[in-house]
């Protein structure tokens, strides 16, 4: 999509901070990191939150968690937080999935 932020980044239309990169998903430090460690974890292909998973796209959602142990594992990282906000509500201001992937400082448990 190509008014879609992430979509722009995963094309390389925007400069972006790559972590990892692979035929299904995309990683990349967060611009306004919440923790020492803050990255996120999309898909290649347009899906506006995890409210449109469904049957046809939800494979890549596995690959994903398989890409962030890996990546956590190769950083180091022995306790992480894995957070996707779905909805303006919850605090979703990128309609393109994404796993924000958090670290390195104590979290505090219910969020905010
Ligand atoms: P959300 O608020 O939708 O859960 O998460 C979107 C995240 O994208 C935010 O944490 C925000 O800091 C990050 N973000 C927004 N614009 C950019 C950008 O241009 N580059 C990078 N690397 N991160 C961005
Ligand atoms: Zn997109």
């Amino acid at each position: 999509m190509s008014d879609c932020l992430f979509c722009r980044i995963i094309a390389g239309e925007i400069p972006s901070k790559k972590v990892y990169e692979d035929e299904l998903c995309f990683a990349f430090y967060d611009i306004d990191p919440q923790a020492p460690t803050h990255f996120l974890v999309i898909p290649k292909a347009h899906i506006s939150s995890v409210s449109a998973i469904d049957a046809e796209n939800s494979a890549v959602v596995g690959h994903i968690f398989e890409v962030i142990a890996k990546l956590t594992r190769e950083l180091g990282m022995e306790s992480y937080r894995v957070v996707s906000n779905i909805g303006e509500q919850a605090g979703q201001s990128v309609f393109h999935l994404h796993f924000h992937v958090l670290g390195g400082r104590d979290m505090t448990w219910p969020p905010g």
